[in-house]
């Protein structure tokens, strides 16, 4: 598998590297006294660890029919007419302790308003993680401000909070950490950081529904935070977006600025501001609600399956799951990462570790490639806007600063498990263990064929 897997082809060999198996739903059982480590890999021929399917995302049940039914036939499908919008909004935000939420149609367009509530444009530079999701850059290009990218803490898999003061300039407008895998960020170092030069924090949690920080709920510890209701994400609408934020004021912003910059909510003509059209549909957040009466039950699955997986894996040489910071009270555990030391896997490469691990009915990705390396980023900078807002020379001196190799490392050593992996039983956790723990049996084997 390559490095530069979409979520979609991801979910697509999830469900490919079982599909053909389908009708074997039920787990395998190995003659007694025999283990299935000594056995032979699935890649070479052998009996794969598992045949059963994970468990299928999303989930559904008759309160799901029951909502979505109800928007359909009032025929009240907009917010501006609806209720359901309102509700999810004042659901999760009490959900989360936060004093305002503001529902949006994507991960994306939240984001996106949020930076246009901070007043974040051209000649800005947002501090920003290079292992994410594509928009969380793309947001930042998208206000012609400069993504400066802050390298990756890899024990961790988040933005390095080390580094961050020395990325820190005058331009410097905002800092952008992301929970990455549901995962908080060092957000002790970070908002002191922040505090210290006097810039506001904008939560990307987008993967990071429940997490905690202190006990704490991640995106009500920066100005704003911003969720993804994607069909990937741990709460799911197929499409969606949430802003949290204490702060009255810039909520109000967003919400003008997402309602096509009307003044006040709803129907009205008074425009105060260039806006956009950000609005999450009733159908959406009639599914959130539904939806959101099932998450605090998955993410204690998640998080249960989650620790009882890496008391195994890390007693695995050469597998080292990602570890959280002190302040980290809940992981949401969106994905599993680990990373991968080849060496103590007779130098099977990672592409080949990926392959023997599918064979054995594992799914697993290699998740981002180094988003500050990406062609389209230098392609961003040298088009036309990007050159009437930024000299030559600022552009140059932006792409002598573009160096990460701590995430350079990473993003050849890592390896994830998706969110719906995690959601079924010990025993799923016992078959991931198993076959890792069968490859490095068999690496040499796997290395030499
Ligand atoms: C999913 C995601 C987004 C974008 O959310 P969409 O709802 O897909 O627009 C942004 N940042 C991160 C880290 C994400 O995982």
């Amino acid at each position: 598998m390559q490095n530069k897997l979409t979520r979609r082809h991801f979910l697509g060999t999830a469900i490919a590297g079982t599909a053909g198996l389908r009708l074997q739903a039920q787990s395998i059982s190995f003659p007694s006294g025999q283990s299935a480590a000594t056995e032979k890999p699935a890649l070479l021929g052998g009996k794969p660890i598992r045949t059963m399917q994970f468990p299928s995302w999303p989930k559904i049940n008759d309160r799901d029919d029951k909502n979505w039914t109800q928007v359909l036939r009032q025929g009240l499908w907009c917010r501006l007419d609806g209720t359901y919008a309102k509700r999810f909004e004042e659901a999760w935000a009490q959900t989360l302790g936060a004093k305002y939420c503001l529902a949006t149609a994507s991960g994306t367009t939240a984001l996106l308003t949020s930076l246009h509530a901070l007043g974040i444009g051209p000649g800005d530079e947002v501090l920003v993680p290079p292992y994410t999701f594509i928009a969380t850059v793309n947001v930042v290009l998208l206000v012609h401000a400069l993504p400066v990218f802050v390298d990756t803490d890899p024990e961790t898999f988040q933005m390095d909070a080390g580094k961050i003061e020395a990325a820190i300039t005058q331009r410097t407008k905002c800092i952008l950490p992301v929970h990455l895998g549901g995962s908080p960020a060092d957000m002790d170092r970070i908002l002191a950081i922040a505090e210290k030069h006097k810039l506001p924090v904008l939560e990307d949690a987008c993967q990071a529904h429940l997490a905690e920080w202190r006990h704490r709920k991640v995106s009500t510890l920066g100005e704003l935070g911003c969720f993804s209701f994607q069909a990937s994400k741990n709460l799911n609408c197929g499409e969606g977006g949430a802003i949290l934020s204490n702060n009255e004021e810039l909520i109000g912003v967003c919400e003008s600025f997402h309602n096509n910059g009307r003044g006040v909510a709803g129907y009205d003509f008074p425009y105060v501001r260039n806006g956009s059209n950000h609005r999450i549909t009733e159908f959406q957040a009639a599914l959130l609600l539904s939806q959101l009466s099932r998450l605090e039950e998955q993410s204690r699955t998640r998080e249960e399956n989650a620790e009882y997986l890496t008391k195994q894996l890390r007693e695995i040489p050469g597998i080292r799951p990602a570890r959280m910071y002190a302040g980290c009270t809940r992981n949401a555990y969106h994905l599993y990462m680990f990373r991968y030391d080849k060496a103590h896997f007779a130098g099977l490469p990672r592409s080949r570790f990926f392959a023997a691990l599918q064979a054995e009915g594992i799914p697993c990705s290699g998740g981002y490639a180094p988003l500050n390396k990406e062609p389209f980023l230098k392609n961003t900078l040298q088009s036309r806007a990007f050159r009437s807002i930024y000299s030559a020379q600022e552009i140059a001196a932006y792409e002598a600063r573009n160096h990460c190799p701590a995430n350079d490392k990473l993003c050849e050593e890592a390896v994830w498990f998706f969110q719906t992996m995690l959601l079924g039983s010990k025993t799923d956790m016992d078959q991931i263990a198993e076959a890792v723990r069968k490859i490095q049996k068999q690496a040499a084997l796997l290395a030499r064929a």
